[in-house]
């Protein structure tokens, strides 16, 4: 089995429009968006989703409101603004007013773990018959530090698994699909991104599938070293614009340090012919080849609004570029051995 990942420096260069149109070309294979923060292959291939999974990772503060006293220590001690008073009298106001309440007597301190808890409380009093302050979580703004649930002195903040998004199989017109998409706000796309590719592979696994044809994500980041490491090899598409160059010397580079084959498309290189070759220069430099050139074409916009593949919409200009690099890729990929990342994406 061997697995194509088709990446790029940052998005918008043009790689889900050539991964839509390969799945056209690929024969015996299992598709993958690893794209997990911005999937968008979906679009283009419209699967049939035949089961759902949650993906859970990392924790969130939750208060039980049964156990809680209303003392103010989660909204203190929570360095991200996460907790929310929601009645009761003003905390925040009663913490900024204890700046010039308090004489320095060191009272709370002696007499409690928390002095914020202690000037708190003391506020409270000092304000007679306040009514008890209640507070929830925003679950957007919780990082899962876990400060708050050792510091609550009522143990009443519960730490359950965060459901940070979805992952799905699903059958294409070109063939079945694993892919997936991180809830809002959440993190850890990397650890995703290697559950879909881990599911990609089981999949083919089963199904006898020889390839697994990779939507990888954007960037240099996390999720996209997930989704390169022990693959076959990559396919870096970039767009000859200066910012297009960098980007690709940058992915490059993380490719070698993982020690991926890698090669190039240039995207759109008619927009302009001079960095086009710069970047093939460069990428002559770096022992890159270049496997083909894909030419600007309003014809990919338009399929996209259909949800077809170039492939299926056009049969001339860049669908020709598209075949012609396909052949390349199945000539560059046959040379090399396929090596699990199994263990690699398992410390992710
Ligand atoms: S620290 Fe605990 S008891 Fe105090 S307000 Fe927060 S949840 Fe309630
Ligand atoms: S877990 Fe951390 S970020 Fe979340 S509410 Fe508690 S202290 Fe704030």
């Amino acid at each position: 089995m061997k697995e194509l990942v088709v990446i790029s420096g940052k998005g918008g260069t043009g790689k889900t429009s050539v991964v839509a149109a390969f799945a056209s070309l690929a024969g015996n294979k299992v598709l993958a968006d690893c794209d997990v923060d911005a999937a968008d292959l979906h679009l283009i291939l419209q699967p049939k989703t035949h089961s759902v999974h949650e993906f859970r990772s990392g924790n969130e503060a939750v208060i039980l409101q049964e156990a809680c006293t209303g003392c103010g220590a989660c909204l203190v001690n929570c360095r991200f603004g996460a907790v929310k008073q929601t009645s009761g009298v003003d905390v925040e106001w009663m913490l900024r007013a204890s700046a010039h309440a308090c004489d320095d007597c060191d009272f709370c301190v002696r007499s409690c773990p928390n002095r914020s808890i202690d000037m708190i409380h003391a506020m409270q009093e000092s304000y007679g018959d306040a009514d008890r302050a209640t507070f929830v979580i925003d679950p957007l703004s919780c990082e899962g530090c876990g400060v708050c649930v050792d510091t609550c002195p009522a143990k009443a903040i519960q730490f359950p698994e965060r459901i940070a998004g979805e992952w799905y199989l699903s059958d294409t017109r070109h063939g079945p699909m694993v892919h997936a998409r991180l809830g809002i706000a959440a993190e850890n796309s990397g650890k995703l991104v290697s559950l879909v590719r881990q599911q990609a592979r089981q999949l083919a696994l089963e199904q006898g599938k020889d390839l697994i044809l990779i939507d990888g994500p954007p960037g240099i980041g996390c999720p996209v070293i997930a989704s390169i490491t022990g693959a076959t090899m990559v396919l870096i598409i970039a767009e000859p614009t200066l910012s297009g160059q960098h980007d690709f010397q940058r992915v490059t580079e993380l490719a070698h340090h993982f020690q991926i084959p890698a090669y190039l498309c240039v995207n759109k290189w008619d927009i302009n012919l001079n960095l086009t070759e710069t970047i093939e220069k460069c990428a002559v430099q770096f022992g890159v080849q270049a496997l083909g050139r894909i030419r600007y074409d309003k014809d990919v916009t338009k399929a996209q609004i259909q949800g077809e593949n170039i492939l299926e919409y056009s049969k001339n200009g860049i669908a020709a570029d598209v075949r012609d690099l396909w052949q390349q890729v199945i000539s560059a990929i046959s040379d090399k051995e396929y090596v699990s990342s199994m263990n690699a994406n398992m410390a992710l």
